[in-house]
């Protein structure tokens, strides 16, 4: 399917950076939302000067127009790492709901197909594992991490609503931890703490015992299967992530590895309503999308060390 014209929400950030070099690849014209509150200018350094290529600097929490017809919108606006919504918990509250109501009624006005990014932290702390879509969650309402945790739930069941009430045509993506490059050296997320201090020669930092899973997807591959749910009219919400489960610890050691660091690794005090196990099902995403990943964990750090982000040891 192809798209003419698709608004990209927070596309000046990590993912969203990259979905718009991919839709502009595929001939579509696109429009960026986003007010760098954790994105950058530098992050559409590869697609600003592209003619198909529009930024508008706006919140999304306050209500925006963009003129014209649309025919895709990727909801993707919402501070993502830990340390930026602990930073800013009302505003990522306010992100997840105000945010998301104008993202769906820009879609709806448009008649236009949207998706919206949702999160595995949807699952809070998981008492089922490996993660199905049909699993509610475990998440505490008033913990720190509420803010996102609680932000996305409420902006999956405002996406429904709208789907139910409206016949709007959205879609939800629950993305589980991704990396890849442009991930910015202090985001506080695990892949580039582990690589800038490799890099610089710096002790390993690992939260608690190591023990604790995550699963890892490398973004080229978020990216292509983001972009196929978009092609769909699947309603959601489906799961994009890599089930290749490693402890943190196991993450450590091969990011020293792939560096080829020095470095040693330090425990220090656990996080606070960390999950212990992270793991998609990704089932559902194989049959209606035809997805899956495809980039190991290794290759995905070799690929992120090698063309990026040197910058990450600065
Ligand atoms: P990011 O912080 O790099 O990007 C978010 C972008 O949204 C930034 O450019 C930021 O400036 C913008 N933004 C935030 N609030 C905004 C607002 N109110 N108005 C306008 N722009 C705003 O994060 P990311 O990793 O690229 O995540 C993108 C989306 O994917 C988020 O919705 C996040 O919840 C979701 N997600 C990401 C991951 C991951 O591993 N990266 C995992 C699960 C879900």
């Amino acid at each position: 399917m192809h798209f003419e014209r698709a608004v990209v929400t927070g596309g000046a950030g990590f993912l969203g950076s990259h979905v718009c070099t991919e839709l502009l690849r595929r001939g579509t014209h696109v429009v960026s939302v986003d007010d760098f509150r954790t994105g950058s200018p530098g992050n559409l350094r590869d697609v600003r000067d592209d003619p198909s290529f529009e930024l508008l600097v706006a919140d999304v929490a306050e209500p925006f127009d963009v003129p014209g017809t649309v025919d895709l919108v990727l909801h993707l606006a919402c501070p993502a790492s830990p340390a930026d919504y602990l930073r800013m918990p009302v505003a990522t509250l306010r992100t997840g709901g105000f945010g998301t109501l104008h993202a769906l009624e820009l879609a709806l006005g448009k008649g236009a197909r949207i998706v919206v990014a949702s999160t595995s932290e949807v699952y809070g702390d998981p008492l089922e594992h490996p993660q199905r879509e049909t699993y509610w969650g475990n998440v505490n309402p008033i913990g720190p991490r509420s803010v996102y945790d609680e932000a996305k739930r409420f902006a999956e069941a405002l996406t429904a609503a709208f789907h139910t009430e409206h016949g709007a045509r959205t879609g939800i993506v629950r993305i589980f931890n991704t990396y890849g490059r442009r991930m910015r050296a202090g985001d506080g997320r695990m892949i580039p703490t582990f690589l800038r201090q490799a890099l610089a020669g710096e002790t390993l930092t690992v939260h608690g015992d190591g023990h604790q899973t995550r699963s890892l997807c490398y973004v080229d591959d978020l990216v292509r299967g983001l972009l196929a749910m978009a092609e769909s009219e699947h309603t959601g919400p489906v799961n994009l992530g890599n089930p290749d489960e490693i402890t943190v610890l196991d993450v450590a050691r091969l990011v020293i590895e792939v560096t080829g660091s020095r470095s040693g690794i330090r425990h220090v005090e656990p996080m606070v309503d960390d999950p212990r196990r992270r793991c998609p099902d990704i089932q559902l995403a194989q049959r209606l999308l035809g997805w899956r990943p495809r980039v190991s964990l290794r290759d995905g750090l070799r690929a992120m060390v090698d063309t990026a982000d040197r910058a990450l040891a600065r």
